[in-house]
């Protein structure tokens, strides 16, 4: 058994982007952290994703218009969202929590701490990679938005005026704007929403890596190890991990889709799903476009990164355990070959899967353990992990310091579904 004296020392339990940053947030504070990790850093879901700060998502996931789009969603063999069979039965009482988050009361409060969140995100992107010259690592690449049936014009429209009353910057683009700003898309679209102000990474996983050098540079520890329980003492926190047990004065749970297995161990049941996405890499093809391009038809994004041209997309309620669903990436495949104009690199593409950890009301757990000040949690961000990495980690960090955080931290509570589970 290692038993080190606790100290000053704070663990952080995930090394993915929120666990990554939230460390350098807490060792910019003069503490000193450890970060455990069964993988490297970035290798779980922050490895794989689109590279893109999407703060102009400040819907839920779940909305009356969602539910009433989602059934031929479902039912399209290329369609957005998934719900594996074996699956469901496992899901349904998630599923009803989501259904009766689209109450509108609700909607609009969730939009509103969303939109928290994101208001301060790229703010924070930049004082993070300011803090450890990674400036660069951050593209101001704005995002665009194609339809390529002019059925979707009403739609459009009505997405543009959404976010503009949002205060979200937001152009009209027509046909000949789209080719002569993206001339790697196909001639077949109709119309398409720019947004100017928006910003991606140049690789998530160089992101996160840079992130855990920084961090090691100044004298932070990353531990490979699987945690397995947290056990609070009276002078702080001990994690029982498959290394031994290890003392802290305080811990982060940031351990993405897992996180909720280390909270029900600490008396808190939080409904915590995974959204399985999909992504392929072309190699090599990674100036195919100058920004990152969603299609709001087929719910895909294709980023331009150092790595190559990714393409993402997928909404698959099916957990941690399932294998991937191989027909996905030949539905992506599909999609980007409908929407470039040349789609060469198709055949070398790399595949991947990774698990967008998601509560019902779509908003992410930012908080002290309710009896145990020693434990904070900073989970649950579902497609929005990467845009709100900074701020959470600059959030959680005020809670760890005893602070108080920059915004109302009511909405992100741990306990908000269930409290507390019985002893
Ligand atoms: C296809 C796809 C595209 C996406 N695109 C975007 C995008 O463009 N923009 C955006 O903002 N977000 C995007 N996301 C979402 C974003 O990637 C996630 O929200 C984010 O990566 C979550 O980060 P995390 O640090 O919480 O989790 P992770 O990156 O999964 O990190 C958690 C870490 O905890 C570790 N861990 C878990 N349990 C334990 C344990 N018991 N002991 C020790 N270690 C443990 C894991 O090994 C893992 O490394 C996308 C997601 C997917 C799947």
């Amino acid at each position: 058994m290692i038993q080190a004296n606790a100290g000053s020392r704070v663990a952080v339990v995930g090394a993915g982007v929120i666990g990554m940053t939230t460390a350098l947030a807490l060792q910019q504070r003069g503490l000193s952290v450890t970060v455990l990790d069964s993988q490297g850093p970035g290798e779980g879901t922050s490895s794989g994703n689109a590279g893109f700060l999407a703060i102009e998502s400040i819907d839920p996931l779940s909305t009356p218009a969602m539910l009433r789009q989602a059934p031929r969603l479902w039912l399209d063999p290329h369609g957005a969202v998934a719900l594996p069979f074996r699956y469901l039965p496992r899901l349904l009482p998630w599923l009803a929590r989501f259904i009766a988050a689209a109450r509108p009361a609700q909607v609009t409060q969730g939009r509103q701490a969303l939109a928290a969140l994101n208001e301060s995100a790229v703010a924070a992107w930049r004082r993070c990679l300011a803090g450890i010259g990674a400036e660069e690592e951050l593209v101001a690449s704005g995002y665009l938005l194609v339809w390529e049936s002019d059925r979707g014009r009403a739609e459009a429209k009505r997405h543009m005026a959404h976010l503009q009353h949002w205060g979200v910057e937001v152009e009209w683009l027509e046909a000949e704007e789209i080719r002569a700003r993206e001339p790697g898309l196909s001639g077949r679209l109709s119309h398409g929403l720019l947004f100017p102000g928006a910003h991606q990474v140049r690789d998530p996983l160089v992101l996160v890596r840079r992130l855990a050098q920084a961090f090691e540079a100044r004298g932070g520890e990353i531990r490979q190890a699987r945690v397995e329980r947290l056990i609070p003492t009276p002078s702080g926190v001990t994690l029982a991990t498959d290394e031994g047990e290890l003392a802290f004065a305080q811990v982060v749970v940031a351990a993405g889709a897992w996180s909720h297995h280390l909270a029900r161990g600490v008396g808190l049941e939080v409904p915590l799903e995974t959204e399985r996405g999909y992504h392929l890499t072309l190699p090599g093809r990674g100036t195919a476009l100058r920004r990152p391009v969603g299609s709001a038809e087929r719910r895909c994004v294709m980023t331009p990164m150092t790595c190559g041209l990714r393409v993402v997309g997928f909404t698959e309620l099916g957990g941690l355990s399932l294998s991937p669903i191989k027909r996905r990436y030949a539905s992506l495949r599909r999609h980007t070959a409908r929407l470039l104009a040349e789609a060469s690199g198709l055949d070398a593409s790399t595949e991947w899967m990774g698990f967008r950890p998601t509560l019902p009301d779509s908003l992410p757990v930012i908080d002290t353990h309710p009896d145990s000040a020693n434990i904070h949690f900073a989970f649950g961000h579902q497609h929005l992990g990467l845009t709100q990495a900074a701020i959470t980690a600059e959030l959680v960090t005020a809670l760890v310091a005893g602070e108080r955080p920059a915004l109302d931290m009511a909405p992100y509570r741990v306990n908000r579904f269930h409290g507390r589970r019985p002893a």
